[in-house]
């Protein structure tokens, strides 16, 4: 190296060294040109430990096939690439220090790989540059968690953890908007707790609440996944049904009316017993928006309610109601099977 190009060098090292950034920079074989103040501080691997040798074979814990191939593919493209820590969050397994970033125990980094070319125009090097983003990353993922957690409360009912109201009112649009599309068989279900005045009157209003919660437990368990439950009002709940005839429906809403029934729901060593009447109506092209599709839905039920509750009632498409007992020809025979 002539004396020029020695103090050339001197000095592009002393901007590496006080780049806040890490600096590597590999010949084709994967030796190491330069490695930086940087890369020394984070990695405890000094500059004479790794000068001149294979960087796999003295850095632990690299991600080496899946470096291998970006570097081949940098040199090939002749293009910078980037490794951003959001794909992932680190290349060089380091420690974090950084008092900022507390919490995370290695630092988050991003990567660009530049090719570097020798005098003679060829492509003979590559410059990786490592930036710690660890204090991006974290803001980035708690802001990620608390939006979650947010959207969890906004669409969550509070007492019972089914979907609320609005949520679930949002989640009946879009099924009656797939039905206007699919044409699938799509059943609403929408239940009221019977006589829950009495329960509040006699028991009080924290025994109703664990009433509720009670109903609500049983009705997620009751249900399949892609069922969707919410509590529409204080102790009225529905139950969207997608592909699910009002027929196949009575499966559900028997298993489910019985297993209310049986319940027995203990508040401050007092057993309470509650039942629920339930109405049943399956989507047809006869029904033009999803508000009368809850109204027929709710007329069901209030059949329910004026035959003596503790029952099922199908909104018919020719707009009469079934009873679920004459809807199927043995009522005990149904319940024992549904058990
Ligand atoms: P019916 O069989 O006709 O449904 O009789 P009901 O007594 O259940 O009548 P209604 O549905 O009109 O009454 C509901 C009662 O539920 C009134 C209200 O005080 C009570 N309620 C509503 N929301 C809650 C709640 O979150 N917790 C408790 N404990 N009670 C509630
Ligand atoms: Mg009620
Ligand atoms: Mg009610």
């Amino acid at each position: 190296m002539s004396d020029i190009s020695l103090a050339d060098f001197h000095l592009t090292m002393q901007v590496l060294d006080h780049l806040d950034a890490g600096i590597v920079i590999l010949d084709k074989n994967y030796n190491v040109y330069a490695w930086n103040t940087f890369m020394q501080a984070y990695s405890g691997i000094s500059t004479d430990q790794i000068m001149g040798k294979p960087l796999f074979d003295v850095v632990e814990n690299l991600p080496e096939s899946w470096l291998k191939n970006k570097i081949s593919s940098t040199f090939k493209l002749r293009m910078r690439s980037f490794s951003a820590w959001e794909d992932r969050p680190w290349v060089f397994k380091f420690s974090n220090f950084s008092p900022i970033s507390g919490g995370a125990d290695f630092m988050y980094q991003n990567m660009t790989l530049t090719p570097l070319k020798s005098l003679t125009g060829e492509y003979t090097h590559i410059c990786l540059t490592i930036t710690d983003v660890t204090d991006i990353a974290k803001n980035k993922n708690h802001l990620r968690e608390s939006n979650e957690q947010l959207t969890h409360l906004s669409i969550t009912d509070r007492l019972t953890q089914l979907y609320n109201r609005g949520h679930w009112e949002n989640c009946l649009v879009e099924e009656f908007e797939h039905y206007q599309q699919m044409h699938q068989p799509m059943t609403l279900v929408m239940f009221d707790i019977d006589h829950f005045k009495n329960v509040n009157d006699t028991y009080g209003h924290v025994a109703g609440d664990a009433v509720i919660k009670t109903i609500a437990d049983i009705v997620r368990k009751a249900k399949r996944q892609s069922d969707i439950a919410g509590r529409y009002g204080g102790e009225e709940f529905g139950v969207i049904l997608p592909g699910t005839t009002a027929d196949m429906t009575s499966y559900f809403t028997e298993r489910l009316r019985k297993k209310v029934e049986r319940a027995n729901v203990v508040v401050d060593g007092k057993t309470i017993n509650v039942t629920i009447s339930l109405g049943v109506c399956q989507l047809h092209p006869g029904i033009t928006n999803y508000e009368s599709w809850l109204e027929q839905t709710d007329s069901a039920l209030y059949e329910s309610k004026n035959k003596g509750r503790n029952q099922t009632t199908i909104m018919q498409a020719n707009g009469k109601f079934t009873s679920l007992a004459t809807n199927v020809k043995n009522i005990n025979e149904f319940n024992r099977n549904i058990g």
